[in-house]
């Protein structure tokens, strides 16, 4: 069985999640990966739109940026960001999760994880029974790190029947 691989929600992007519907269901902290997630990785620095939408969503919840980019990309790229964030954060391992657990002194249940990866961003909330919601990738070109990654995830999206483009329905 590889449920583990499989995202809570699939959604387009960060636009189309329902936070009302996590607000109303006491998720308290949201974390969010950078890259194909929240800016390509043709983009130095965050957008403006995005800045804001980020910005909205910290009066009912926690934000946090999880990347396993460097110090530089992830520093440079969240630079007018009001949000904590972590870097070289070696997702799909436990370490950051487990530091965010004790920093922020929260539960995994009142989490939320929002990434475009199913190796890296869902597979590592999963792990600790976190809401996983997977995004599509904001362009399709990834780091070279990445295209292993890639591949996996096709094969294991396969094997669970989970197609791109077809996103859950949020009622
Ligand atoms: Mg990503």
């Amino acid at each position: 069985m590889i449920d583990i691989f499989i995202p809570k929600k699939y959604c387009q992007d960060i636009f189309h999640i329902n936070y009302k519907k996590l607000k109303e269901n006491d998720y308290k902290l949201i974390i969010f990966d950078l890259d194909n997630t929240i800016g390509s990785i043709k983009e130095n620095s965050c957008s403006q739109k995005n800045k804001e939408f980020l910005n909205s969503l910290k009066s009912d919840f926690k934000i946090i940026i999880v990347s396993n980019s460097g110090k530089k990309r992830v520093s440079n790229f969240l630079k007018d960001v009001q949000c904590d964030y972590f870097y070289f954060s070696l997702k799909p391992t436990l370490r950051v999760l487990r530091t965010i657990k004790k920093k922020y002194k929260i539960d995994y249940k009142e989490m939320v994880v929002v990434g475009d990866q199913i190796v890296t961003d869902v597979f590592w909330g999963n792990r600790k029974n976190v809401l996983t919601i997977l995004v599509d990738p904001i362009k399709n070109i990834d780091f070279k790190v990445t295209t292993f990654n890639r591949k996996l995830e096709r094969f294991i999206n396969k094997k669970n029947n989970i197609k791109r483009g077809n996103y859950y329905e949020e009622k």
